[in-house]
């Protein structure tokens, strides 16, 4: 194969994953009218808290709230959740249901991905 080629084809690919990417995202993101819940996610991808998250859309303002009121008590756990890049993401019942409600239970099995 050619370098031209194979550069083609990674432009090919990368494109895709972007599309993915933005599909996944939306899937995730789209209300459903049920229940929704924010979770909590290690850097390493582990999701190891969650919250119910009502009818939230994810704007910005919807996810402080989140991020607030889950290290209400601990504020400081909060910031360092940050600087060990814990992310949040708003996911609907069957997604979570799918993709972290296990997870959750099974716990992080990385070193170093507690936040
Ligand atoms: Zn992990």
């Amino acid at each position: 194969m050619s370098i031209e080629r194979a550069e083609r084809l990674a432009a090919e690919v990368d494109e895709r994953m972007a599309e993915l990417v933005q599909i996944v995202r939306d899937l995730k993101n789209a209300p459903t009218g049920g229940r929704q819940h924010w979770v909590f996610i290690h850097r390493c991808g582990c999701a190891f808290g969650v919250m119910d998250a009502g009818d939230a859309l994810g704007g910005a303002e919807e996810r402080a709230a989140a991020w607030a009121a889950f290290y209400e008590e601990d504020p400081a756990a909060g910031f360092v959740a940050v600087e060990r890049g814990v992310s949040l993401t708003l996911a609907n019942h069957s997604y979570y249901v799918a993709n972290y409600e296990q997870q959750l239970r099974d716990g992080c099995p990385h070193q170093g991905g507690a936040g």
